[in-house]
């Protein structure tokens, strides 16, 4: 009776994670999607304390209250924008907890048992291996996002072979649990070493545009350290949910690895990343070629305008600048002109970063528009109103092959009649190269940040 509830209530959970995920889809359901997940994990962690002996109740609530009040802590002051390397750091530590509990259960195991069960080994040996690599692997990530250590790729020769040793290694070390499990422990924190150096060798290569690929690849991992986990502990919620993060990780890599034109398999085996020499200099690309131009000079552009685009960017995310851009899409659209939002799969600093920040601003997401919808009617758009973007809107990556985004796919906006990009200065984005956009004959300047331009704008247009 008591395993059949058990199991039962594990089977809900799954459920309500997976209703969860599907309600995560689309911004409508996604609070919703949210709570059932939250749910799910709440009955999961319940009957799993009263399922298991419970060594020591004081430890358990310690625990939970440190961890409450840091998670509470991190919640409250970290700044958007500083996402991702908060992503990598939770990565990471789902990571290190799966080292743990794999090491802790098998050494339980391995005192009191002769021969250890063949799935109990290779799950051990699977999770202190993936595990170890995704805390690792993480930790640099976050230095490298919270610039504690030099953002760009670093590599040094053989480094590739070098990795090839270390996996090699590290298999043979799994191997070797399983087939003198007398030693066990011995063979576990000798593989977890192993896999300590390799997840620093795997990231360190990795740097400048590809972080936001490495750091969804090792939420994948963080997921599937998990899973072995739950083949470790016998722990069938552990399992399901350890897959679907796997899972939904890897799916997300794909699509972000599309979305900056880079193979999953450089990305995985550390590939060093797109050439980065530039063909031009800053001075070269802008010139005396720039225009800028005021909040009363852009405003005239708007007048017998009937279609305009904004395009938000990281630099909207930082000046906090949505609910001004809602503002002005308001009074453009009562006086009958079509707004609509062009939305870059990594503007910004993480995925869907911008969605968040639009929804926030209690934009429809109907007039979100992703890059392939709207890049086709750039052609047809008066104005474009570029906000705090740069990569996601450089031509280089359609023109110039040596360049760092090359071949990335980029929002067309250079194909509108007028742009207008707001930002502080001719100042790179993340890929850190100029942008020829910002010196284009049918782009206007308007320097400063990005909501105080977009308030003086409105005010210009209201006035005139
Ligand atoms: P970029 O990083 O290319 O450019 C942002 C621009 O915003 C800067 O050039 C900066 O110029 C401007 N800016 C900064 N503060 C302000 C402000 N207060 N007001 C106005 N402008 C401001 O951003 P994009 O969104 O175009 O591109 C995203 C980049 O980040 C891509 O290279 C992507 O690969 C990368 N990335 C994406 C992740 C994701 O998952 N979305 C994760 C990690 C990286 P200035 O200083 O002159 O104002």
């Amino acid at each position: 009776m008591r395993t059949t509830l058990i199991v039962g209530t594990y089977l809900l959970a799954s459920a309500l994670f997976i209703l969860g995920l599907k309600g995560l889809t689309h911004p409508r359901t996604a609070v919703r999607g949210n709570l059932l997940g939250a749910l799910g994990m709440f009955l999961a962690v319940v009957v799993t304390l009263v399922d298991r002996r419970i060594v020591d109740w004081t430890v358990i609530l310690a625990g939970l209250v440190v961890g409450s009040a840091l998670g509470a802590i991190v919640a409250t002051k970290i700044q958007m924008t500083a996402m991702p390397q908060l992503v990598a750091l939770f990565n990471g530590l789902g990571g290190a907890a799966s080292v743990l509990v794999a090491g802790a259960a098998l050494m339980g195991f391995g005192l009191s048992e002769k021969s250890l069960a063949l799935q109990y080994a290779a799950a051990s040996a699977v999770a202190g291996l993936i595990g170890a690599v995704t805390f690792w692997g993480s930790l640099v990530a976050f230095g490298k996002l919270q610039v504690l250590i030099p953002e760009r790729a670093m590599s040094f020769t053989g480094q590739r072979v070098f990795n090839a040793v270390l996996a090699v290694l590290a298999l043979g070390l799994g191997a070797a649990l399983i087939v003198s499990p007398e030693s066990s422990g011995t063979w576990y924190w000798a593989l977890v070493g192993v896999a300590t150096v390799l997840g620093v060798s795997l990231v360190m290569p990795i740097g400048g545009a590809d972080m936001p690929v490495v750091i969804a690849l090792l939420n994948s991992y963080s997921g599937l350290a998990a899973a072995a986990t739950g083949f470790v502990l016998m722990n069938n919620v552990l399992i399901i949910a350890g897959a679907l993060v796997g899972a939904s990780g890897l799916i997300l890599t794909r699509i972000m690895c599309q979305a900056m034109n880079r193979s999953l398999t450089a990305v995985l085996f550390g590939g060093a990343g797109p050439p980065t020499e530039m063909k031009m200099t800053a001075d070269e690309v802008y010139g005396g070629k720039v225009k800028s131009a005021t909040p009363d000079e852009v405003a005239l552009l708007f007048d017998g305008a009937r279609r305009v685009v904004m395009v938000p960017g990281y630099g909207m995310a930082v000046a906090q600048a949505q609910h001004a851009v809602a503002e002005l899409a308001d009074w453009l659209e009562a006086r009958g002109i079509e707004v609509e939002y062009a939305i870059h799969p990594v503007a910004g600093r993480m995925p869907g970063h911008m969605n968040v920040l639009l929804a926030e601003a209690d934009i429809p997401y109907e007039k979100l528009k992703d890059l392939d919808t709207i890049n086709p009617t750039f052609e047809q758009t008066d104005v474009v109103l570029v906000n705090g973007a740069n990569d996601i809107v450089n031509p280089l990556a359609r023109t110039d092959s040596s360049s760092i985004i090359a071949g990335m796919p980029i929002l067309d906006v250079d194909k509108a009649r007028t742009v207008v990009v707001v930002k502080r200065s001719l100042a790179p984005g993340f890929a850190g190269i100029p942008n020829p956009l910002f010196a284009a004959d049918n782009t206007l300047m308007m320097f400063g940040d990005g909501k105080k331009m977009v308030l003086e704008l409105i005010a210009a247009l209201k006035s005139t």
